[in-house]
């Protein structure tokens, strides 16, 4: 109950903010997409081995549908969809599903959360006709699966195929071509820091700016190569970015999944040849620890090395950090999740920091609408790690290490689309 009165709270901050934004000035926000879409009726239907949530929307749209653990949940996301459902809709349990709450997650998303009594598997999803114009109905089967499973995320191979029947029945993942203008897939956006006039750690060799923009480019390379992602970079050549146009961008290409690459460096020279490895961060506004504050702290003042002020970012602050707040009770959950999954593929695949897993205010990963991390990927401090990280053989390593992660990530999320 805590979280649904939560969720109607937010969705009327949503709403106080969308007309406090749209008023201001801008018009990308007031920018209405082509049909508004209604959200009329939802229902739970349960059998012996499953229990069928079935949405009926006014317009086919594209849905992302995934799970979470801690407590159990299954997670529907949509585009901006309007909900016109009867009051109390989801308050009642049934078969696997204790309770749904539904409502705007942010701009132009709305979200569904689904708490299940148990771990669950989505059996089926497909979107089906509805009859009338150009509703369709939006049909997830859940069964029961056992939690090893679940946490795994280990989607079944058939997981997205659609198995409820009907002439109209429509695969549930469509390769490409989103006629409704959704995303037929997901958007990884890999960020290589500095660049330009901005080199990062400075090696005896070779700058960190360039070993990340290498593997960066390889990462595309790999990721691309599957056809199961879109695979966008916030700088393709050695060219300085500041923080703010990373964020933008990242936003703009309407990022699933946000990934940083840097390398790290330590000032005292009588810790540098014992002190190498890869960590990855997550945003947090108090850092884990000492050595990681100063990391971010040093990160951020990527944008002074360039010459640019901080000046610039202050109008939108406000808005920025309310969102800020609310967004990050979901997004952060998602990005310990991958942080979780690319600390396990990099272990087995490089030499990892003592302590691989930390966070700190880092304003790259300042972001509301996708869940990012960054990877320190070693520390150009140390002759090792600064010898391998140049090497062709590493850094595919990395890239092979990181599409793993982003694999099992993406696993647990099935699209469904119109
Ligand atoms: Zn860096």
């Amino acid at each position: 109950m805590e979280g649904r009165r939560f969720f109607v709270k937010l969705a009327a901050l949503f709403l106080i903010l969308w007309w406090a934004v749209a008023g201001v000035a801008s018009n990308a926000l007031m920018a209405a997409p082509a049909t508004p879409v209604f959200a009329t009726a939802a229902q739970l239907t349960k059998s012996a081995e499953s229990t069928v949530f079935a949405l009926t929307l006014s317009h086919g749209v594209t849905a992302e549908i995934f799970t979470l653990d801690n407590p159990y949940r299954v997670i529907i996301d949509l585009p901006d969809v309007a909900f016109k459902l009867p009051p109390g809709t989801g308050d009642k349990p049934s078969g696997h599903v204790k309770v749904f709450r539904y409502g705007l997650f942010a701009e132009r998303k709305a979200r569904i959360v689904i708490e299940t009594t148990g771990p669950v598997a989505v059996a089926s999803a497909a979107m089906e006709r509805a009859g009338k114009k150009d509703a369709v109905v939006l049909k997830v089967a859940l069964q029961t699966t056992d939690a090893a499973t679940f946490v795994a995320g280990m989607a079944k191979p058939d997981a997205n195929r659609d198995d409820s029947g009907g002439p109209d029945a429509t695969p549930a993942t469509p390769p490409g071509s989103g006629k409704s203008g959704g995303k037929a897939r997901p958007i990884v956006v890999i960020d290589p820091g500095h660049g330009g006039i901005d080199p990062g750690a400075v090696g005896s060799a070779i700058s960190e700016k360039d070993i990340v923009f290498s593997v960066g480019e390889r990462l595309a390379d790999v990721l691309r190569k599957g056809g199961r992602y879109e695979v966008r970079m916030t700088r393709t050549s050695d060219v300085f970015v500041s923080l703010d146009k990373r964020l933008k961008m990242s936003s703009d290409f309407e990022a699933d999944l946000f990934i940083s690459l840097h390398a790290d460096s330590i000032l005292e020279a009588q810790f540098a040849e014992s002190v190498r490895g890869a960590t990855v961060y997550t945003l947090s506004e108090r850092a884990s620890d000492e050595r990681s504050r100063l990391m971010a702290e040093k990160e951020n003042a990527s944008d002074l090395i360039a010459g640019l002020s901080w000046a610039g970012e202050k109008g939108n602050d406000e808005v920025r950090d309310i969102l800020f707040d609310l967004m990050q009770r979901e997004i952060s959950n998602f990005s310990a999740d991958f942080s979780n999954l690319l600390v396990a593929h990099l272990a087995k695949n490089i030499v990892m920091s003592r302590d691989p897993q930390r966070s700190a205010a880092f304003k790259v990963l300042k972001q509301t609408h996708a869940p990012s991390i960054l990877v320190e990927l070693g520390y150009m401090s140390n002759s090792k790690d600064q010898q391998e990280m140049t090497t062709a053989f590493w850094q595919l390593k990395v890239a092979g290490a990181i599409k793993a992660a982003v694999d099992q990530y993406f696993n647990k999320r099935t699209t469904v689309q119109r």
